[in-house]
């Protein structure tokens, strides 16, 4: 039999956001319920060090997250490990299918679904995941001990990444197709200053290269942008970290998006087209994405979300 949980808000997603949202969801007395999914505490809890959430000097971000989630089940905030396949929001109340076989129904949805790692779409970069190539250095690192590996990208989390694969690897190359990082100044001087990083600027992955027995990457092939020329370089591992994309599948085809996928809210505000749905964090927000702007959004959708239930109980 399938089991069915009403709620008077349903929150989807577990990162700053959606924690967020169930501390003043919960404080409002609205006995929210958040779906975790299948990420409990969303992208920070694939870095390490966290230097700019207000009132942690450093903080690990995957502790960060515990404080959050604790934080927002001592509020009173129902969190579930489940992960929403189908959402319907014709309807209300609306409803939201869980992979566990739970049917949520719920007054209002906060969306705080994130974002996800974006890949380049190459076929030998498909064949190799798993296989030493990696969007996540804090998750892969370690097994890369004493070699030499590669960064793809040329912002925030590419830098970090090759700070923080510096830890393990002898050598990180840093392959970017401009000569300019959009890192923050802090990270390029960290970088610029580390002797295990060399910047390869102007190039482009071309084609991961590896043998099948063990299955394993032992370099690539990477294209100069201003001439073609292609060259290879050994490595035995490729972490890509060239940004991340809205996680909007779940409303593509209900709510009007904008950027390229990003939930479309109205200014200044966290409604989205369909009255009672409010959406925060990194699924609207194609500027900011970070932690502390995506908490703040959670605040806002849960505040949106108590005065719109208020309204309709008039
Ligand atoms: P996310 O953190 O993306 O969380 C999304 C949540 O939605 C996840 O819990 C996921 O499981 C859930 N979800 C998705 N789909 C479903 C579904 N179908 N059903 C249920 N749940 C679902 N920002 C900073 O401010 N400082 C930093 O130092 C920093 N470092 C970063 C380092 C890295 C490597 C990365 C990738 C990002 C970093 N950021 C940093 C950015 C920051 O992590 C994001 O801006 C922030 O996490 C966005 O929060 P969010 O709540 O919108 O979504
Ligand atoms: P990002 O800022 O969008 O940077 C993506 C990088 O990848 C860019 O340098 C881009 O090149 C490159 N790129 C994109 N597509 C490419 C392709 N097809 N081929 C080659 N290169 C490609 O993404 P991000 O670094 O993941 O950061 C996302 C957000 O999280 C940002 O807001 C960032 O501030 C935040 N974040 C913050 C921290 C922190 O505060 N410490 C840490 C990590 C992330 P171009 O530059 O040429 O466009």
């Amino acid at each position: 039999m399938t089991d069915s949980r009403h709620t008077r808000v349903l929150i989807i997603g577990s990162g700053p956001a959606g924690y967020t949202a169930g501390i003043y969801a919960s404080r409002a007395m609205l006995s929210p319920i958040l779906v975790q999914g299948l990420e409990p505490g969303g992208q920070l809890t694939t870095t390490t060090e966290v230097e700019n959430f207000p009132g942690f000097t450093e903080v690990q971000g995957p502790d960060l997250m515990v404080k959050m989630q604790e934080h927002a089940q001592a509020m009173g905030c129902e969190i579930i490990g489940d992960i929403i396949t189908d959402l319907d929001l014709s309807k209300r109340p609306f409803t939201a299918k869980g992979d566990s076989g739970t049917a949520y129904t719920a007054d209002a949805v906060i969306l705080a679904t994130g974002a996800r790692a974006k890949w380049l779409g190459l076929p030998s970069e498909e064949a190799y995941k798993g296989f030493g190539v990696s969007a996540c250095a804090t998750c892969d690192g370690f097994f890369y001990r004493g070699q030499e590996i590669v960064v793809i990208g040329g912002g925030n989390t590419a830098v970090e990444e090759a700070l923080f694969l510096t830890n393990f690897a002898s050598k990180v190359t840093l392959i970017h197709r401009r000569d300019e990082l959009r890192a923050e100044k802090i990270l390029i001087d960290r970088l610029m200053k580390n002797e295990k990083i060399h910047p390869l600027w102007h190039h482009e992955l071309e084609e991961v290269v590896g043998e099948n027995d063990p299955k394993g990457v032992t370099g690539i092939k990477v294209k100069n942008v201003q001439t073609g020329e292609i060259s290879e370089i050994p490595c035995k591992g490729v972490f890509v970290a060239i940004g991340h994309a809205p996680a909007s599948e779940l409303v593509k085809d209900q709510l009007e998006l904008h950027n390229g996928g990003y939930v479309k809210v109205l200014p200044g505000s966290t409604a989205t087209s369909v009255p009672g749905v409010f959406a925060a964090g990194d699924l609207t927000d194609h500027k900011y994405r970070q932690a502390v702007t995506s908490a703040g959004m959670g605040c806002m959708a849960a505040l949106d979300a108590e005065h719109w239930l208020a309204a309709q109980d008039d």
